[in-house]
């Protein structure tokens, strides 16, 4: 009869124990949405190919491990960022790397560029007096970021646009970010984003990008963002 309840029990604890495996978040590494080559000549399929498949990739495994280390896997990004500082600092640059890129991904895209339309231009032109006056600002965030980092564009709590820069790979939905927000365009200034084809020349890199950004999905982001 004992060894029939002590198998009772660890079947019960089996179980639970399979219910937390399948409560926690399941973390996916997403794929590209274009190809390698799909940003030439503004973005070269080389720098791409080594940025997602060797960048990319190594924050989200570092991330997973990191997550699972600390006993944090079954927090959302979202959850993790808003206690960011709470965490070690292979959370916070992991979890960042993870998410800045998946996003960056997203809003650029080939047959892209030009400006946005509808309610995200009249939010640009309301809150910094036209589209070039925008395309200005987040320049200058961009090529004045010392060192690693990211320029954005977010959208704060009050449902106002602001552009910021962050360094290596903290976000606006950081509990230590300067600025608070939800992102929906950034630009990855780490060299490794445009070493290969740009070298030094961080400005032309930049200058290069609005031929791509997919305002179609930056409209999205904001749209959700203001809701
Ligand atoms: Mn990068």
């Amino acid at each position: 009869m004992k060894t029939r309840a002590f198998l009772i029990v660890t079947f019960i604890l089996s179980l639970t124990l399979l219910n937390q495996k399948t409560m926690a978040q399941g973390y996916t590494f997403p794929p590209l949405p274009y190809a390698y080559n799909a940003l030439e000549p503004y973005i070269d399929a080389q720098t791409m190919e080594i940025h997602y498949t060797k960048h990319h990739r190594a924050y989200y495994d570092n991330f997973v491990k990191a997550a699972a280390e600390n006993k944090i896997d079954n927090l959302s990004l979202e959850d993790i960022f808003s206690k960011a500082s709470t965490f070690p600092a292979v959370v916070r640059n992991n979890a960042g790397g993870f998410y800045n890129h998946s996003l960056f991904w997203q809003v650029m895209g080939p047959d892209a560029g030009g400006q946005p339309d509808g309610a995200l231009l009249d939010a640009i032109n309301k809150t910094f007096g036209s589209f070039d006056k925008f395309k200005a600002e987040f320049e200058t965030a961009a090529k004045t970021q010392f060192g690693s980092g990211w320029a954005w564009l977010a959208v704060d709590s009050d449902g106002k646009l602001f552009v910021s820069q962050t360094p290596n790979q903290d976000n606006p939905l950081m509990d230590i970010a300067v600025k608070r927000g939800k992102p929906i365009l950034l630009l990855d200034v780490w060299e490794h984003a445009y070493y290969l084809k740009y070298q030094n020349r961080r400005a032309d890199y930049v200058s290069a990008f609005w031929n791509v950004v997919n305002w179609k999905k930056v409209a999205e982001l904001y749209n959700t963002a203001v809701k």
